[in-house]
């Protein structure tokens, strides 16, 4: 069997935390393959490397002085390799580094040296194999991720290996040019290298011990959920749950491999299992809650609307003309809402309602702003009765108006719109009833 481990900036800081992780490694002759972040915060004031090479690449782009930062960035790795004790100097490579810099190599090439440099440290360090991710990782001319040609050539690579550590969050062009992914990227590395190998599972450590029921700044220690499909986690990340960078889902889950969630930090809790499908059942009806503030809700009466064949779509359309996408779309005979997000659409406000007036000729809209969606997500509501209910009666008591509800026809999720200033309440109650007293 094998396993694909890949450690995030905070499990790579230090030279203390590169132990750690020298010790899950170790513990298992399975973790043949590894994926390192850049090195993260050490404390709450501290910079993220990758955060550090941006700021010194601005400074070249800038045409201004940039080795002094970029020696402070060495001097990171520096404390990291004495600490560990190793032989190892990254003279050569800084002076490359330097010199790319100066011929304006570009902003990708620059942010991705912090997992290049972390990368080579790890392979020292474990006696690892030390391959390059631009020899492995591909985009296509139009920048997007080329998974068959990248999965090729990695799976090819990594056969002659016995272990080897990939560094994250980076492939190359087909001009040879760096590019990383989104922030966060490499989440995805570790999955496409899981992917490439038919590994076993893809283990992905982290600060914290998988993901919680609910958001830990509104829920006192909240329960980690244990086991949640990929359609779950898609519900909770979109409604802004986020350990884990979204598209990191898509290499492994083409291949059926499952995902576990670890905290380097504390390596014996078992984590979050993230799979295509289970038989376990979760210990709670739902499997987590999560939610987003900042949603105006548009709100369409029109007599006889429920007669009148194509209204939704000339409603939508108005949206679409002002390229303003739509979260949520409830209805009733003679009226029609639909939730939109705050921040994108008060500046075109006026420009939509005109739209809708034109296009579908409503009798009235009005506008609700200040709005909160919750998504209360498990794949245990299928088959369990009274769970709408006992969400309602939970926010009933709790003084809490509903102001809108939708239940996905997947019966995956129900979602709940109350208004901002009640959305902590709204999610403890429901947490509350859920979890706590399992009413
Ligand atoms: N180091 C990169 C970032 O900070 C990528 C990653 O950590 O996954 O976004």
């Amino acid at each position: 069997m094998i396993k694909v481990v890949k450690f995030g900036g905070s499990s790579l800081a230090s030279a203390e935390q590169f132990a750690k992780v020298g010790k899950i490694i170790q513990a298992d002759k399975e973790r043949r393959y590894v994926v390192p972040s850049a090195p993260g915060k050490r404390n709450a004031k501290d910079t993220k490397v990758t955060d550090m090479l941006y700021a010194c690449y601005a400074l070249v782009e800038a045409e201004e002085e940039f080795r002094i930062p970029l020696m402070k960035i060495k001097d990171r790795y520096d404390t990291i390799i004495n600490g560990l004790n190793l032989k190892l100097s990254l003279e050569e490579e800084f002076r490359k580094i330097s010199e790319n810099f100066k011929n304006k190599a570009g902003v990708d090439y620059a942010a991705s040296r912090g997992e290049y440099l972390n990368g080579i440290i790890m392979a020292n360090y474990l006696g690892y194999e030390f391959v390059d991710a631009a020899e492995v990782i591909f985009f296509d001319e139009n920048g997007d991720f080329d998974a068959d040609k990248t999965n090729k050539v990695l799976s090819e690579r990594l056969e002659k290996c016995k272990t080897a550590v990939v560094p994250g969050f980076y492939g190359s062009m087909p001009d040879g040019s760096i590019k990383t992914f989104s922030r966060g990227g490499s989440d995805i590395t570790g999955s496409i290298v899981a992917r490439a190998v038919h590994a076993a599972c893809y283990e992905n450590w982290t600060d914290v011990s998988g993901f919680l029921i609910a958001d830990p700044r509104i829920i006192k220690n909240p329960e980690p959920i244990k086991t949640i499909t990929y359609r779950e986690l898609r519900e909770l990340s979109y409604m802004g749950a986020s350990v884990l960078h979204e598209d990191a889902v898509f290499p492994v889950r083409k291949a059926g491999i499952p995902i576990n969630i670890r905290n380097t930090n504390a390596p014996e809790d078992a984590g979050t299992w993230i799979v295509e499908s289970t038989c376990h059942q979760s210990k709670y009806t739902i499997t987590g809650i999560a939610g987003k503030k900042g949603f105006v809700s548009v709100n369409i009466d029109k007599d006889m609307m429920n007669s009148e064949v194509g209204f939704g779509r000339k409603v939508l359309s108005a949206f679409e003309e002002n390229n303003i996408s739509f979260e949520h779309m409830p209805s009733g005979i003679d009226t029609m809402t639909v939730f939109v997000h705050q921040p994108e659409f008060e500046g075109k406000e006026q420009a939509v309602i005109s739209a809708i007036h034109r296009l579908a000729k409503p009798d009235s809209i009005e506008l609700e702003a200040d709005l909160a969606l919750i998504a209360v997500v498990g794949r245990g509501m299928k088959s369990t009765r009274g769970t709408a209910g006992r969400i309602f009666s939970a926010l009933a008591h709790a003084n809490i108006n509903v102001k809108m509800i939708d239940q996905g026809s997947s019966e995956l999720n129900i979602i709940i719109g109350v208004s901002n200033a009640d959305f902590e309440n709204a999610i403890r109650a429901i947490y509350d009833i859920f979890v706590e007293t399992q009413l």
